[in-house]
């Protein structure tokens, strides 16, 4: 007989020898437009801290002066006495920022997507996601248990099947910027589908809010779609807010139902104070500083530029994200190591992250970067075969 569990060392072999293998690099400074690790600075181009908030001292402030007065630990859920008046005070503000009834916070955003389709679904109802969106909708979808279609990336044609076939409630779930794509999903024609079949639609755009829209409002406000459209926006705090955790907002119902009903939200620990605190501050920021957003704009548009200059495999993006399709993993692995040992930090996406063939360098800018950054990241792929 086999030991227990003897597969598991074969598996990890197997992961090996297709190249998806993962392992993590360890940090040995603050996270910023350099990091340091294995002893050598580098300059970062993975980081979701779009904005350059995760640093910015007026949010460090406010997360000392939080602890400070609160302590640490949060000391239980939401709905046992973890609540606090400043939890309170920043879904109001979340709710004013998004033109929304309400907001509800949740502790990370992997949770908030589990949480929000299986509280709304049964058995009964359907969810229809996009093949691309977030592990964590995908999750979501499979936990609810109800009827599941997934529909070609942006495909409306394929999703209008799928919803002309289905019955009970329905609910379309997607990503408003794709995040290993950098994409956008076509949410005008998404809520029209929404409307013709009586569905709802759910976006979760993490890496919409802060840098996309006036006031970073994200790509509900770049499409001008509101609530009645898009009934469910989930945004998470750890991107272009520079903290942790993350929101929803939509209307009354659907936050009482989601503070009755959201098993991820009733059993779990509140996030600590402190970090609601420093998100406050994050929000303040992130509405005043256009110069954040313009910035990114400038930054990508060099990248753009100097990528066509030198036949890079860009993927069409307007978003903070600016993958390079490479296609195979071994080479998109290889090709990371490469810029790494010329000081750059870029992560290769490999499958099952993305789909077969498709591995992928994920360039990200922030706000913080400067042009001589990208000229040098320019530099490095020149001597690179993409
Ligand atoms: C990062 C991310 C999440 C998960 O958010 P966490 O707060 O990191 O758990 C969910 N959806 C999308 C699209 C994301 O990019």
């Amino acid at each position: 007989m086999r030991p227990a569990f003897a597969h598991l060392a074969d598996d990890l072999d197997n992961l090996r020898q297709q190249n998806r293998y993962r392992s993590r690099r360890v940090v040995q400074s603050v996270q910023g437009v350099y990091v340091q690790m294995d002893g050598r600075k580098l300059v970062n181009f993975c980081s979701n801290d779009y904005l350059g908030l995760a640093q910015h001292p007026d949010v460090i402030n406010a997360f000392k002066n939080a602890v400070d007065e609160f302590g640490v630990g949060s000391g239980s859920a939401h709905l046992i006495c973890g609540h606090s008046a400043i939890h309170h005070a920043l879904e109001d503000e979340l709710a004013d920022f998004t033109g929304r009834d309400r907001a509800l916070l949740f502790s990370t955003g992997y949770m908030a997507n589990v949480g929000i389709i299986t509280a709304l679904l049964a058995r009964t109802d359907a969810v229809f996601e996009d093949r691309l969106n977030h592990a964590s909708l995908l999750d979501g979808g499979l936990a609810s248990g109800a009827i599941f279609k997934r529909y070609a990336h942006a495909d409306t044609d394929a999703l209008a099947r799928h919803l002309q076939a289905a019955s009970g409630n329905k609910l379309i779930v997607t990503d408003g910027v794709f995040s290993m794509d950098g994409d956008f999903a076509p949410l005008d024609r998404l809520s029209a589908l929404a409307k013709q079949h009586n569905a709802w639609l759910m976006v979760d755009d993490a890496h919409g809010l802060g840098v996309i829209g006036t006031q970073g409002k994200g790509v509900l406000d770049y499409y001008g779609v509101s609530q009645d459209d898009v009934p469910i926006l989930m945004g998470t705090l750890g991107k272009g807010f520079g903290t942790f955790g993350a929101f929803v907002a939509g209307s009354e119902t659907l936050i009482e139902t989601l503070i009755q009903k959201a098993r991820t939200y009733i059993y779990t620990t509140a996030m600590p104070t402190a970090v609601a605190a420093a998100t406050r501050a994050s929000l303040l920021l992130l509405i005043k500083d256009q110069w954040r957003r313009e910035k990114l704009h400038v930054l990508s548009d060099r990248f753009k530029a100097g990528a066509n200059d030198l036949g890079l495999p860009l993927m069409p993006s307007a978003s903070a994200i600016q993958p390079l399709l490479v296609g195979d993993s071994q080479a998109a692995v290889a090709l990371s190591n490469t810029l790494f040992k010329a000081g750059f930090l870029v992560s290769a996406i490999r499958p099952p992250t993305v789909a077969q063939g498709s591995a992928r360098l994920r360039i990200t800018f922030s706000a913080l970067h400067e042009i001589q950054h990208v000229d040098g990241l320019l530099d490095a792929l020149s001597t690179v075969k993409l």
